[in-house]
This record gives C-alpha cells, sequence and structure tokens, in this order.
C-alpha cells in the first residue's frame, strides 16, 4: 500500500470510528503527488469497509486511472477543490447528521465550544445554488469558489465539505465541525446560547487550540481507536 492510498484507508476509518458515515455515501480523497487527480474510496462502500482494494485514483474529468470499482457521482468536489486550492491536500465530504441538521437551521455557528473555533471569525461560508449531488465539473467549481480559503463549508440539505493540507487536519475539521454543530444544537434545544467566544479569544483559541500539533493528535487518536475497533 502506498503512502497516499494508506492515507485515504486512514481517513475512513477514523471518520467511520468518528461516526461521520452515512452508510456507503461521503468520502475523503488525498491529491495525487504527481497531479493526476485524486485517490479517493470507490462508490459502494462505507468508511469502515475501506481498504487498499477499495480505493482508487480518479483524474479531474472523472476517469478511473488507477485501481478498480465505482467512481463517486461526486467526485468534483473534490477535483475542483483541490484545482482552486494548491493548499489543499486531502478533502472530505460527509452527511453527518448534526451538521446537516444545524444547515437546515440557518442561522450562524457561535463558538460555543472549542470545536467551532476553526469556523468562526470569519463565518464558514454555505453552498446555497443546490442541496442535490455536486455531480458536475460546473457545480464543483462552484462549490470551490464558494468555499473560498475557509476550513470548511455547510452544504444546506445535504451535508459539509472540510479541507486541509493534509488527512489529519481535513478529517478533523469535520470531526470539529459536526461536534459544533450538536453542541448548538444542544444550546439552541435549551433556549439558545447566551453567551461565546468574541474574536480576538476565537483567533487566540485557534492557535492555542487548534494549531497542526493538537490536530495531529486527534488524528492519531482517531486512528489508534479506529484500529481497536477493528475499523480499517
Ligand atoms: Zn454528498
Amino acid at each position: 500500500m502506498n503512502d497516499v492510498v494508506r492515507e485515504v484507508v486512514q481517513a475512513s476509518g477514523a471518520l467511520a470510528f468518528a461516526g461521520l458515515g452515512d452508510m456507503v455515501w461521503g468520502h475523503a480523497s488525498v491529491r495525487d503527488p504527481e497531479g493526476k487527480g485524486v485517490w479517493i474510496k470507490a462508490s459502494g462502500w462505507g468508511f469502515e469497509e475501506i481498504d487498499a482494494s477499495t480505493v482508487h485514483l480518479v483524474s479531474p474529468d472523472g476517469a478511473v486511472l488507477t485501481g478498480e470499482g465505482k467512481r463517486h457521482l461526486e467526485f468534483p468536489i473534490h477535483t475542483e477543490i483541490m484545482a482552486r486550492r494548491t493548499d489543499v491536500g486531502c478533502v472530505v465530504h460527509t452527511h453527518a447528521p448534526a451538521l446537516a441538521a444545524f444547515a437546515s437551521m440557518d442561522v450562524e455557528l457561535q463558538p460555543i465550544s472549542h470545536d467551532a473555533v476553526p469556523f468562526t471569525y470569519p463565518q464558514l461560508p454555505r453552498f446555497t445554488e443546490t442541496g442535490a449531488l455536486i455531480a458536475t465539473r460546473d457545480l464543483g467549481r462552484s462549490l470551490a469558489e464558494t468555499l473560498g480559503d475557509a476550513h470548511g463549508i455547510l452544504m444546506p440539505n445535504h451535508g459539509a465539505v472540510t479541507v486541509g493540507p493534509d488527512a489529519a487536519s481535513a478529517v478533523m475539521y469535520a470531526v470539529l465541525l459536526e461536534r459544533a454543530c450538536r453542541t448548538q444544537l444542544l444550546a439552541l434545544a435549551a433556549g439558545g446560547p447566551k453567551v461565546w467566544s468574541d474574536e480576538q479569544e476565537t483567533r487566540f483559541k485557534r492557535d492555542q487550540i487548534w494549531n497542526p500539533g493538537q490536530l495531529g493528535a486527534g488524528w492519531e487518536y482517531l486512528g489508534r481507536r479506529a484500529a481497536q475497533a477493528d475499523v480499517h
């Protein structure tokens, strides 16, 4: 198994362990070091089922260049974001329940927990062009444009996408976004949050709490727990 495939397998296992799966839907991709496209799981498999045999290389026009299996219809999410963002090495797309429920409320995410810190000040964007699949390159480009320089984007009536320089950060951002949305839903259900971090504190916490070392520690933890749980 080469390093890139291993990263996709580990990302998928971590997402499964963190509860971000949706049966066989949702995907994580890693940029091909030679610029041929993205390494991503094949369609028809759940995050917890992914091993080297279910990861393939997909080109920007949707051709499966290496490996086997049917490619996901939503591959343009990955290829078009990576085309626009040269700093991005990994893209995660999830239909996790809390972020989907939160996105439907059309309220701003507030930094009421550490988890929301990467997505506030500035507020993470929302993609409102469609709640259907991002199944064309044009929609992928539009999504990438709306994402801008953010760590993640909510897709109301669909899910979310998170990105990072590597799988550790992109996966952790997906996990943090789901938790941030769940925490705010909890607060909203109890009458709504009354206090949250201001911009200055949020920016401080971004470096203190979610620096690459901390993101890496969370990623390693998810990897260990996924292995213990026999999630690949
Ligand atoms: Zn989707």
